[in-house]
């Protein structure tokens, strides 16, 4: 019996029962719930946040990796396995789950009081309520520490002027966490999006994530009540450690959309005919299959060793996701223009999701931290030299 040709090495046998299920419920409502449809969400740039919210809530599926609050508290390897199964079927559908875990319930979660935890965390957890996070600004992506966006106070009250940008899910959500800069430093704030000043609106023209809602958030004088705030976060390493967060779990997602196109045009290739014979058939062909099937599986050590090393040591060093960020993106999206190549003209159809994934890793590669950011990060610890800013 020919191996499985996405698990050459076996690595299915380092996953405990428990993993593996978990793997297998993702991989059902993605089969279900997502592919079905995706392609269609993709094209009219559109998608049923709101219902697959509720559907993932009630899988247990958001902010799956934290405790209490209706939280599922699953390993970081069964939140990864869950991240990989969602983008094999679309980057946006992962993006909207780690978008709403990782980064908006995971900053409540950990800097937020028991209020702030009790008012927003279980709704959030069931999917009835929507988070965005928003620090990206128009004019200050990669360097978030000269943010723009300011948070003053106004007796006990805090009033919030600046902008984001770029914000998954911002349009429909009911919760931001927004961070500003305060006297005492940046800070962050759980704002209820009805709050008057507060407004978002969608981000149209998206060639890459169209299955997904990104938003622009203006700050007009946004007046919140001093218990808006969310005490445990001082300062930028605040924010930066919920990205640490969202990164661990694109490490995996991207390795999905990768394994994705690999079966897809595994399976052209063993059909389609030229000159006679399957494109399989080829040994150019064949080079490419194996240099790709060599990188998943590569991708995927790499990807359960850091999701191993968080199990046990509860984090993980911001390099050590850096370096699974940087390499798993980097080729997956490798990994998808080539696979594009073995469907010649259709792939770049959209009756075959190769184009979709390739597109959308674009958007991979550039949020929570561009290739060029994570690179500089290794290099940091390289050298002990910083060289972000000349
Ligand atoms: C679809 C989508 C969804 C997103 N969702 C969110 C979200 O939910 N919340 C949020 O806060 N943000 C979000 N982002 C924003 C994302 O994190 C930023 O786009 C990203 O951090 C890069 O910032 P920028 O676009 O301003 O690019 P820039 O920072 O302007 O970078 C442009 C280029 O310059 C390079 N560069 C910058 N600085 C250096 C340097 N020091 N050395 C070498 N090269 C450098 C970068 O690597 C990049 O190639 C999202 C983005 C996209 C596209």
């Amino acid at each position: 019996m020919a191996a499985d040709p996405l698990d050459l090495l076996d690595l299915d046998s380092l996953l405990s029962d428990e993993e593996r299920d978990i793997r297998a419920l993702a991989r059902r409502v993605a089969d279900d719930r997502v592919r079905p449809s995706v392609a269609d969400w993709y094209e009219n740039g559109t998608a049923p946040v709101r219902d697959l919210a509720l559907e993932f809530g009630k899988l247990g599926l958001l902010g799956m990796h934290l405790t209490g609050y209706g939280c599922t508290g699953a390993s970081a390897v069964a939140y990864g396995l869950t991240c990989m199964e969602l983008e094999a079927a679309d980057s946006g559908v992962r993006s909207l789950v780690s978008v709403q875990g990782s980064l908006a319930m995971f900053a409540i979660w950990s800097f937020g009081s028991a209020e702030q935890k009790r008012r927003w965390l279980p709704g959030m957890a069931a999917g009835e309520l929507i988070g965005c996070f928003g620090l990206t600004e128009p004019d200050h992506g990669s360097d978030p520490a000269n943010m723009s966006t300011r948070a003053r106070r106004d007796g006990d009250d805090w009033v919030l002027n600046g902008g984001k940008m770029w914000i998954t899910n911002a349009p429909l959500a009911d919760v931001a966490v927004i961070w500003a800069r305060t006297d005492e430093g940046v800070a962050g704030f759980a704002v209820p999006t009805d709050t008057p000043g507060f407004s978002a609106r969608e981000i149209k023209h998206k060639m890459s994530l169209r299955a997904s809602s990104t938003g622009e958030i203006s700050l007009d004088d946004v007046r919140l009540p001093a218990d808006a705030q969310l005490p445990g976060a001082r300062g930028l390493k605040a924010p930066l450690s919920c990205l640490t967060e969202a990164r661990f779990g694109i490490i995996w997602g991207s390795l999905g959309a990768a394994r994705d196109c690999l079966q897809v045009a595994l399976d052209y290739a063993s059909t389609r005919e030229q000159f006679g014979r399957p494109l399989g058939g080829f040994q150019l062909t064949q080079a490419k299959l194996a240099d790709m099937a060599l990188e998943v599986q590569k991708g995927f050590l790499l990807a359960l060793h850091l999701g191993r090393l968080r199990d046990s040591a509860g984090s993980l060093r911001p390099e050590q996701v850096s370096i699974g960020k940087l390499n798993n993106v980097r080729e997956a999206i490798k990994i998808a223009r080539q696979c594009r190549t073995i469907l010649g003209g259709n792939g770049i159809s959209g009756e075959y999701p190769i184009m979709r994934h390739a597109n959308n890793l674009e958007s991979v590669l550039t949020y929570e931290g561009t290739s060029e950011i994570h690179q500089l990060v290794i290099g940091q610890k390289l050298t002990g030299l910083n060289a972000f800013a000349n």
